[in-house]
């Protein structure tokens, strides 16, 4: 998406078609501006308020308001071969478990989300196809786009696609592709938790709760991370889950607000029988649902070290309009 916003998305993580072969967004941050909870503006880098240059990054909103991000920068494109292929419902476990192999030897300038979902009805796709369930998968490969037939094979053998629009593209475009997808006004809840693998499981659940989604819009999708992203030390900043590498997210989009109910419970019941499963754990704080479960949940070790960082920048919690990480009581 090309549209949401910066700040929130680096401070919290930042996951996108780079974060295999360059890391978070969060990782790629050099310094920020941040007015601090006594009214002071704050830089904060690896040389100066280094606790709150590390606690920034991860710890979302908890500390302050970030005025400036600076970025380290890559050279990228400006052409890269985008992979978006759409295969029916019927061939989701075939096509997962495709995935699932490809994931293991993926070199780090290949990146693909796959999700299930519902073929939607435009000109793209087949009118017979329309409205029908579909497992697709939209990624990105860095390197030469002549290699990237070869590096993306393996999904395009074991069944046939519904519609296939992979080719070479901007970088620019590719970012922008899906952004009429999620239009300002759209009603979302998103929640997502992390996975050691990807289970028949989780194929099974992915497949299930696609069927029951009260919303066609709505997705269940699986990240496939690592690299880049797992090469950083999990204490180096505030973001613990580096480790993992997959992360599940439930994706509810819907038009009405008569079907808020509907959809956010089904986000619900597919997440609880998702964290039911031993190789799931963790949150990602950018798609926190409502912000309702613990900050622990987020920071895992790391959680002390910003309850400190917490307590010396902000100990009357006047920013907790976030995933909340509490300062220690007074006194204490
Ligand atoms: C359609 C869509 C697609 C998305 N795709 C991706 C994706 O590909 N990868 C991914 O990782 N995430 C993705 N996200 C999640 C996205 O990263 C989060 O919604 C993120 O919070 C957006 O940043 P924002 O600045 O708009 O935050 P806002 O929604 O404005 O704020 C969210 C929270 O971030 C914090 N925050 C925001 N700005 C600041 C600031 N200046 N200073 C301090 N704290 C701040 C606050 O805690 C705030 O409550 C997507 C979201 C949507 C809606």
């Amino acid at each position: 998406m090309s549209e949401t916003g910066v700040a929130g998305l680096t401070l919290n993580g930042g996951y996108g078609h780079l974060s295999r072969k360059y890391g978070l967004a969060l990782d790629n941050l050099l310094s920020v501006d941040v007015v601090t909870a006594d009214g002071e503006l704050r830089h904060a880098s690896a040389d100066e308020n280094a606790d709150l240059f590390w606690a920034v990054r991860g710890g979302g909103g908890n500390f302050g308001v970030v005025t400036s991000l600076e970025y380290t920068l890559h050279e990228v494109g400006p052409d890269v071969y985008a992979l978006f292929v759409w295969f029916h419902g019927d061939d989701t476990a075939v096509a997962l478990d495709a995935f699932r192999e490809w994931t293991e030897t993926a070199p780090r300038d290949a990146s693909v989300l796959a999700f299930t979902a519902h073929v939607p009805d435009i000109a793209e796709f087949p009118e017979k196809s329309w409205g029908e369930p579909a497992i697709a998968f939209l990624g990105s490969y860095l390197g030469d786009p002549d290699d990237a037939e070869d590096i993306f094979g393996s999904f395009r053998a074991r069944a046939t696609p519904i519609t296939d629009l992979s080719g070479v593209m901007a970088y620019a475009d590719l970012q922008s592709m899906l952004d009429e997808d999620y239009p300002d006004g759209l009603r979302y809840y998103w929640k997502s938790i992390f996975l050691e693998e990807l289970t028949d499981d989780v194929i099974d659940l992915m497949t299930r709760y696609n069927e029951l989604a009260p919303s066609a819009l709505s997705t269940v999708d699986v990240w496939h991370l690592g690299d880049a992203v797992a090469d950083v030390p999990q204490d180096a900043t505030a973001f613990w889950h580096r480790d993992k590498p997959y992360m599940l997210n439930f994706e509810a989009n819907w038009e009405d607000a008569d079907d808020d109910g509907a959809n956010v419970e089904w986000v619900r019941e597919g997440f609880a029988e998702a964290q039911a499963l031993s190789i799931a754990s963790g949150r990602y704080g950018n798609f926190p649902g409502l912000n309702e479960d613990p900050a622990k949940l987020l920071y895992g070790e790391n959680y002390d070290r910003l309850v400190d960082v917490k307590t010396k920048y902000d100990p009357n919690n006047l920013f907790q309009s976030n995933t909340n990480v509490p300062p220690r009581p007074t006194g204490a």
